[in-house]
């Protein structure tokens, strides 16, 4: 897959504001918050999309859900409640095709989306 601006976070080549990070996954604020908390958690391996996860990534994709909720604690927003959202390809808003978790928080969230 081609390189996106994530493996430039990835590889420290554009600043990012991060706020966990481990062997497998990298987690930052994303630039434009659709929420007061709103954080994205990325895999280190690049996966285009949801589609294009494989066997081999059920580690790594499980480890992006028990991350976000780690940062979600620390954050301090996980008692009154969050949102995760993957999106996947244009009908799902995706603009970044390197799967990434959205983490969503600090505000009542609308449902269901229009
Ligand atoms: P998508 O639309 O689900 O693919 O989400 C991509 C997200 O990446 C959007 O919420 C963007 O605001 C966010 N984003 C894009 N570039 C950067 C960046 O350089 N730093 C942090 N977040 C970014």
């Amino acid at each position: 897959m081609s390189e996106t601006i994530f493996t430039k976070i990835l590889n420290r080549e554009i600043p990012a504001d991060i706020v966990h990070e481990d062997d497998l996954c990298l987690a930052f604020n994303d630039i434009n918050p659709q929420a007061p908390v709103h954080f994205l958690v990325i895999p280190k391996k690049p996966i285009a999309t949801i589609n294009d996860i494989s066997e081999a990534d059920r580690e790594v994709v499980g480890h992006l859900t028990m991350v976000a909720a780690k940062v979600a604690k620390e954050m301090g927003i996980d008692q009154e409640g969050y949102r995760t959202v993957m999106n996947c390809n244009e009908f799902g808003g995706q603009s970044v095709y390197h799967i990434h978790l959205h983490v969503l928080g600090g505000k009542l969230l609308g449902w269901p989306l229009t």
